[in-house]
């Protein structure tokens, strides 16, 4: 190859980019478990660092950190910098036409839960209709039934088909004048299911609902334009996109974000306070009370330099084809029934193996070196949809291979061969 670039095993496919000189980035991938060199394929619960993000994390307490007033002093003025960098940079990853509309967040998790406390509380009441699918991560199904109790709201469910794809045309039947707002996942981290989410957002405005898109697992493995899909909130979490822990994202519309109230209370979001009155910074301070996670902002727009660098299409063409291969390969052996079968998918392998329990299956990898999530992923109702409490479930990043992969196939085939 006049690139450099090894060809892998499995299919011969040519990454756009050099897979090992990447994977030489990422310092936990050289750790050994139990013996052998580490496996990731737990990408769904958390990405790994790459050396850059940890570095500009070790450089930010080295010599910036301080508290964001940027007037105060010089390392004041070099925290404020380093901070709204990121802004900046998570702004341009998601193509926001204005930076003052990301707001940073602990994760999706709080950000689902400030959208649902601070817009829900205004503009959901009794009677009205809160839409989720049947996909939905806990994080995007219990803050709206918390918001739906607490104001006498009703949770509809759109339904999914056998391949865990969502049903368009009954999610079009729940909706109403009652419907108040959709929230939507953009990849299932259960099923790995790629959701049409423009055409769920389009429908949610025809019939004036407001539409929330839970970018948790698509923000790592395709390209995000908040202004192409419409919606308006999309929320992530850093560390699932090669970013630290303790650090997300809520996008929303300037003009709905205005029309919310601050969700928490405290400093940095007030531009006055008196005992009588408080008087309210503008976006995006209105939504960042406190001293916020500084460091671990930096660390994530360190994380973006690094994604935008090998490139979000090269990252998407590359996974999807070790998503085929390794969803082929599985498929093919005796025993193994594959759950979430939709045709547009990304990343996440789920699946259950005759004769063996997910935690047999997750220990057994477990042996080789091989991290998978067995469980039910924090998505119980999806699931039960499809008779099981749990899978195990390989989910893939850029620094994946096919040798990878094989690794992984050859244990599920020696299990599959032993049983009965
Ligand atoms: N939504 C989806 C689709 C997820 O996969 C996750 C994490 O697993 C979350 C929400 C919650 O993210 P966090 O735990 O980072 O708040």
């Amino acid at each position: 190859d006049p690139h450099g670039r090894v060809p892998l095993a499995g299919s011969g496919h040519h990454p756009p980019f050099d897979v090992h000189a990447v994977r030489r980035d990422f310092p936990i991938l050289q750790e050994r478990v139990n013996g052998k060199q580490l496996i990731w394929f737990d990408n769904a619960a958390t990405t790994h660092k790459p050396q850059s993000v940890i570095d500009r994390i070790s450089e930010f307490y080295r010599r910036e950190n301080s508290n964001i007033h940027r007037a105060a002093h010089e390392l004041a003025a070099r925290a404020t910098d380093a901070y709204e960098g990121a802004r900046e940079r998570v702004r341009g990853f998601i193509n926001a036409p204005d930076v003052n509309e990301v707001i940073f967040v602990r994760g999706t998790t709080e950000a689902i839960n400030l959208v649902a406390k601070s817009w829900g509380s205004k503009h959901v009441g009794a009677g009205d209709e809160i839409i989720v699918s049947h996909l939905e991560h806990h994080a995007n199904i219990v803050p709206w039934q918390q918001l739906a109790a607490e104001k006498g709201a009703k949770l509809r469910v759109i339904p999914v088909d056998d391949s865990g794809q969502v049903l368009l045309d009954e999610y079009a039947k729940l909706l109403n004048d009652r419907t108040k707002i959709v929230a939507v996942t953009q990849v299932s981290n259960a099923l790995g299911t790629v959701t049409p989410v423009k055409e769920i957002v389009a429908l949610a405005h025809r019939a004036g609902a407001k539409a929330l898109v839970d970018g948790a697992q698509s923000v790592s493995h395709m390209r995000t334009d908040v202004q192409a899909l419409g919606a308006d909130f999309f929320v992530f979490s850093g560390h699932k996109v090669f970013g630290p822990t303790g650090i997300g994202v809520v996008w929303g519309k300037r003009e709905v974000l205005e029309d919310m109230p601050p969700w928490q209370g405290g400093g940095n979001m007030i531009a006055d306070v008196t005992f009588e009155k408080t008087v309210f910074q503008p976006l995006p301070n209105t939504f960042e009370a406190g001293t916020g996670n500084i460091a671990d902002a930096v660390g994530l727009g360190a994380a973006i330099d690094y994604v935008n660098r090998i490139g979000i299409e090269n990252i998407a063409s590359y996974e999807h084809a070790l998503l085929e291969y390794g969803m082929q390969k599985l498929g093919e052996i005796k025993g193994v029934r594959l759950i979430g079968t939709a045709a547009h998918k990304a990343s996440v392998m789920s699946f259950v193996l005759d004769g063996h329990t997910t935690e047999e299956v997750g220990k057994a990898l477990n042996q080789e070196g091989i991290a998978v999530r067995t469980g039910h992923h924090c998505a119980q109702p999806i699931l039960r949809r499809f008779g099981v409490e749990t899978t195990v479930r390989p989910s893939l990043a850029f620094y994946n291979t096919f040798d990878e992969i094989d690794c992984l196939l050859a244990v599920v085939r020696r299990l599959a061969a032993q049983r009965g």
